[in-house]
């Protein structure tokens, strides 16, 4: 019989790892499109953290989700089965659904972070030269500030006026409205920044958007475009000039994520890093039902800028909604939260470096993700010498593997860059500081940190997949 394997075949199927590419295993690529389409419209109703947490409480009160504050207001108790949300000041948020072992005994998370890399306005960042009204900005996380040059930019944020009011400032993403812009050298003049190296040929100080041009006022006012632009601020949002000390304005990319490819099969979008973990984790949560241990899933911010802050995930915010939650379910004392934590396992959801196939040298293929072969776990992160990684211990990883393949869950293992090349970090080992057992594992992004990053649908489609299995574990 020709079709008949040898046994050395057999042997080889038996002791080698293939890694697949998920769409062959996919047998209704419809779902992957449909989870597809729908986290589109999560990313483009999410360009900050705040709108990104709205988005995911809209979520969460749609799927029965209720607030815990009310619980603890009214010395209410928590029963099996119960849905719970906290929010934190706008920024952050968990979503608990309580297990039938109490929550003292350990709970299985999934975090993620909110925020991406952008440009904020600074303090006192309106100015006027040459006919132009621009603003200062300084860039948050690790932009490569080339990339934000000559592209449509929009204005989301919040604005606290002089009388304490908040005030939503949010324009650039509809077709119709005005956009920011920040320019760049023609390639005629830019003999001297041609020899400069991508990293200083745009400065974080170049990096001011365009916001005016048409002056207002009469021959005693000094900078008329810089007036009219505070009098439309002032006729939109009722705001002036000090407001923006009062402020949190970010600049982001304008625009909607969209299909990239003849098949679909990939996105295009900014701040897939690491919202599309959070929403992979969303849907993963409001689909459970009945659940052993109390599944939780958390979305951070500032993880951009090292996790600091009362609301990145070096905060007690995890601790302290765990705190409550045993509180709600039984005579409290701090012992128990320690223990609940230190029995708590978790996916530290967070996007990966992909292999791009533009730049093989930077990766070291055999052990980076490719795009398509599904959810990737990586074992440690770090720089040089692993520092400062969160390295997940065998015994863990080993869970994590066979809950991913008891659930046909396409994964594969992924490092970020080739050794010495470079590095980055998650919130990982931050909660594995309080004990916790804690491995990275996300989706693939070619990209990173641009203002538009690609990801494939396969990969979000495994990684919802194996978040969802591995709270219900
Ligand atoms: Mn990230
Ligand atoms: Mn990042």
């Amino acid at each position: 019989m020709g079709d008949e394997k040898s046994k050395f075949q057999t042997l080889e199927k038996e002791l080698k790892k293939e890694f697949n590419n998920a769409w062959e295993k996919i047998e209704n690529r419809d779902e992957v499109f449909d989870l597809a389409d729908e986290y589109k419209s999560f990313l483009d109703n999410s360009k900050t953290e705040r709108l990104c947490a709205d988005e995911i409480l809209r979520y969460a009160k749609e799927n029965g989700y209720k607030n815990i504050n009310n619980l603890i207001d009214s010395k209410g108790s928590l029963k099996v089965g119960d849905k719970v949300y906290s929010k934190l000041k706008g920024k952050a948020i968990i979503m608990a659904i309580i297990g039938s072992e109490p929550v003292a005994s350990g709970l299985n998370i999934v975090g993620s972070h909110i925020d991406s890399p952008r440009l904020d306005l600074k303090p006192n960042p309106l100015y006027e030269d040459s006919n132009l009204a621009l603003m200062k900005t300084h860039y948050y996380g690790g932009v490569r500030k080339y990339q934000w040059a000559t592209i449509p930019l929009a204005m989301h944020g919040v604005i606290m006026t002089k009388d304490n009011k908040k005030v939503n400032v949010s324009f650039g993403e509809a077709q119709d409205e005005p956009v920011l812009y920040i320019t760049d050298l023609l390639p005629h003049l830019a003999k001297d920044q041609n020899k400069k190296t991508l990293a200083e040929g745009i400065t974080g100080e170049n990096l001011n958007v365009v916001i005016g041009s048409i002056p207002y006022g009469d021959d005693k006012i000094k900078e008329k475009v810089k007036l009219n632009v505070l009098r439309i601020f002032n006729e939109k949002y009722g705001i002036e000039e000090e407001d923006f000390l009062s402020a949190e304005i970010e600049i982001v990319p304008a625009g909607k994520a969209r299909d990239v490819g003849l098949d679909r099969g990939l996105i295009a979008g900014y701040g897939h890093d690491d919202r599309v973990c959070a929403f992979a984790s969303l849907k993963g949560i409001i689909e459970l039902k009945a659940v052993k241990k109390t599944a939780m899933a958390v979305f951070v911010d500032k993880e951009e800028v090292g996790s600091h802050g009362n609301t990145g995930a070096h905060s007690k915010f995890v601790e302290n909604t765990v705190a409550e939650l045993i509180n709600l379910q039984e005579d409290f004392n701090q012992l128990k939260v320690r223990r609940a934590l230190a029995n708590t396992k978790v996916l530290s959801g967070d996007v990966g470096a992909a292999f791009d196939p533009t730049f093989p040298e930077v990766s070291e293929k055999k052990n980076t993700a490719i795009v398509g072969n599904g959810v990737q776990l990586v074992k440690y992160t770090g720089a040089r010498g692993k520092g400062g990684c969160n390295d997940a211990n065998a015994e863990f990883v080993g869970e994590v593997r066979q809950i991913f393949n008891d659930n046909d869950i396409v994964w594969q293992v992924g490092e970020l860059g080739k050794v010495d090349q470079g590095g980055g970090g998650t919130i990982a080992y931050i909660l594995a500081n309080d004990g916790a057992e804690v491995v990275d594992c996300g989706v693939p992004v070619l990209g990173m940190h641009s203002p538009s990053e690609l990801i494939s649908k396969a990969d979000l489609f495994m990684t919802y997949k194996a978040y969802k299995a591995f709270m219900n574990r």
